[in-house]
């Protein structure tokens, strides 16, 4: 979608084919006359209605509306689909025969992408300026964070979560940035034990001591902002909670090294000494990243030591540290959705990631949870 504001409050003419064949009334109140136009807005978020029979008598939704009337068509919506859904049965696998490197498989089909209102700002995939990095507004996203981690639990699909993500960015004014990011389908990612990053949400059940990461990114106001976490389900084997924690720890130690005059690359060779420590190693095909009004851009900040990352860490900086560990290997493959990253040998890989903003002396953490100071939503299930 790359067109204007201003174009969404003015009407579209009905097609005439439409026209002659269902008449419709003007829905001004008190005017009885043949409705010649539609209100594009609503014809894009799918509401029924919204008929009128002048440009004058301009489609008066405000966005508070908007979001209540497509709240209720989401919830219709999503529920028609559960039904159809479990009537096809569960585990529609997609590409028989693939060799898939775990126990995780894909749940499809996947549900229709969901409707953003046009009030909402989108941000432009197309648009490669470099703007000047300033902080992101982040307790929305904190937010949406905390209603997915509430989704979390044994029985609960990733698409249940994405639905409550998604509702939870509009809510808040928020566009999701993965929705549509190079087709991406859904407005998060939900990757589960081998699951790497970006995975898909689909219909696969949270089971038991599963872990889970969900990976949301929101645009607003201009600027996009990144966090993520990894949560149990229900409980996990003691395993799985030495790395979450060991994670969790490696992207703590290499936030407490962010100030002025540090190179990108260091960041890589404290997280890798933690991680290898306990036993684990670090993802080297998935990198942190620069993020302001792009999603992605400079700098790249990879997690595993020895790299070649440029740049040093000025004042004004916004990027992302996101390091993926694994309990195995560090090898990994892309599933055939093209976006799916798994570990080659299967075993389970965590991840966190906070929005850091550089400042004179160190870093402000533009992602921290106001709730419990901070603390990350698995430490209260250790
Ligand atoms: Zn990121
Ligand atoms: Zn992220």
């Amino acid at each position: 979608w790359t067109g204007k504001r201003d174009q969404d409050f003015s009407l579209v003419l009905l097609s005439s084919c439409m026209a002659a064949v269902d008449k419709r009334q003007c829905e001004t109140d008190e005017c009885s006359r043949e409705a010649k136009l539609q209100c594009p807005t609503c014809i894009k978020l799918g509401i029924q209605g919204s008929y009128f029979c002048s440009q004058v008598r301009v489609c008066v939704i405000d966005c508070c509306s908007v979001v209540n009337r497509l709240l209720l068509d989401l919830e219709d919506k999503a529920n028609d689909e559960h039904k159809i859904f479990a009537t096809r049965g569960t585990n529609t696998d997609p590409w028989p025969g693939y060799h898939y490197t775990g126990k995780l498989r894909p749940h499809y089909p996947l549900t229709p992408m969901r409707p953003v209102p046009v009030n909402i700002q989108r941000p432009d995939y197309a648009d490669h300026s470099l703007g000047e990095a300033l902080p992101v507004h982040c307790d929305s996203l904190m937010e949406i964070l905390d209603v997915a981690a509430k989704m979390v639990k044994p029985g609960v699909t990733t698409e249940e979560i994405d639905h409550a993500v998604h509702l939870a960015c509009i809510e808040r004014d928020c566009y999701p940035s993965p929705l549509n990011y190079y087709n991406f389908p859904k407005s998060c990612c939900t990757s589960v034990n081998e699951v790497i990053c970006h995975g898909i949400p689909d219909h696969r059940a949270l089971q038991e001591g599963d872990i889970i990461n969900v990976d949301i990114t929101v645009y607003h106001n201009g600027y996009h902002g990144d966090l993520n976490e990894t949560f149990f389900v229900g409980e996990v084997d003691e395993d799985a909670k030495r790395l979450v924690q060991s994670t969790y720890e490696c992207l703590m130690q290499a936030i407490d090294s962010v100030k002025p005059g540090i190179r990108y690359r260091e960041l890589g060779n404290i997280i890798q000494k933690h991680a290898q420590a306990s036993g684990f190693s670090v993802v080297r095909s998935y990198c942190g990243h620069g993020i302001h009004k792009l999603f992605h851009t400079a700098p790249n900040v990879p997690h595993y030591a020895k790299n070649k990352a440029v740049g040093v860490m000025k004042p004004g900086h916004v990027f992302t540290i996101e390091p993926m560990i694994c309990e195995g290997g560090w090898q990994d493959e892309t599933w055939p959705d093209g976006w799916t990253a798994v570990t080659r040998d299967g075993k389970r890989s965590a991840q966190f990631e906070h929005t850091l903003l550089v400042t004179e002396t160190g870093c402000e953490i533009l992602t921290f949870r106001l709730e419990d100071s901070g603390r990350a939503h698995f430490l209260s299930q250790m």
